[in-house]
């Protein structure tokens, strides 16, 4: 019998939409998804570790890793880089197990120019943008600046919703996560 290819799932929000929530739930519930640890050079958050979430770097070391031809995307996103290691999709893709993205719109375009429908991506869509800064607000991760400038940027990116190929709204939180869930489900049975 034919072994299933492994799957490329994308998951991409305006930051607050509760993307980082429900993605700790779906690894939980997928163990055998293997989720990507971009390189960022933002500044680690309270409670962040250096490759756990992000694999902290410096602008000058994210710039040589461009040169060196390291990412398969990377993109400026609210002010910072923010990239996508090659070598982990590669040798993910060429063990065959299913690959978990948390990109912002410009990655997702990257991964959609390159893998087209083997990508599959999945807009986390906030009740409002009243809603979002509440959000990002009681997170207490970010600057006033820096949520403003999120907000702003949010604003474009809900723009692009019905360009992906599913689209979950983050009211409810567990009904949320149930339509992820059932998505995911079915995107690895393929
Ligand atoms: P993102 O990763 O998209 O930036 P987070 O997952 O960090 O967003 O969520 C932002 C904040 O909103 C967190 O404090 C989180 O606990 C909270 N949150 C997530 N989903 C919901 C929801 N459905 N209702 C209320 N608060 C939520
Ligand atoms: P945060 O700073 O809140 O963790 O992430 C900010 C934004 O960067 C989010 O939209 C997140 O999806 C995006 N992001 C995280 N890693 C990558 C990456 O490797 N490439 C791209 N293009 N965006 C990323």
């Amino acid at each position: 019998m034919e072994s299933k290819k492994g799957k490329i799932i994308v998951i991409v929000a305006p930051s607050g939409a509760g993307k980082s929530t429900l993605i700790e739930r779906l690894k939980k519930d997928f163990p055998g998804l293997s989720e990507s640890i971009s390189c960022t050079t933002r500044p680690v958050r309270n409670g962040e570790t250096n490759g756990v979430e992000y694999n902290f770097i410096t602008k000058e070391e994210f710039e040589k890793r461009i040169d060196e031809n390291d990412f398969i995307e990377w993109a400026l996103v609210h002010g910072n880089y923010y990239g996508t290691s090659k070598s982990f999709v590669e040798s993910g893709l060429s063990t065959g197990v299913s690959l978990l993205f948390d990109l912002d719109v410009q990655g997702c375009d990257s991964f959609k120019n390159h893998y087209g429908s083997e990508a599959v991506v999945i807009f986390i869509e906030p009740p409002s943008i009243e809603e979002l800064e509440k959000r990002l607000l009681s997170r207490g991760t970010e600057s006033t600046a820096t949520i403003k400038l999120r907000i702003e940027n949010a604003k474009n990116e809900l723009g692009r919703k019905s360009d992906f190929d599913y689209a979950v709204l983050n009211d409810d939180l567990e009904k949320a996560y149930c339509e992820l869930k059932e998505i995911v489900q079915s995107i690895t049975e393929r």
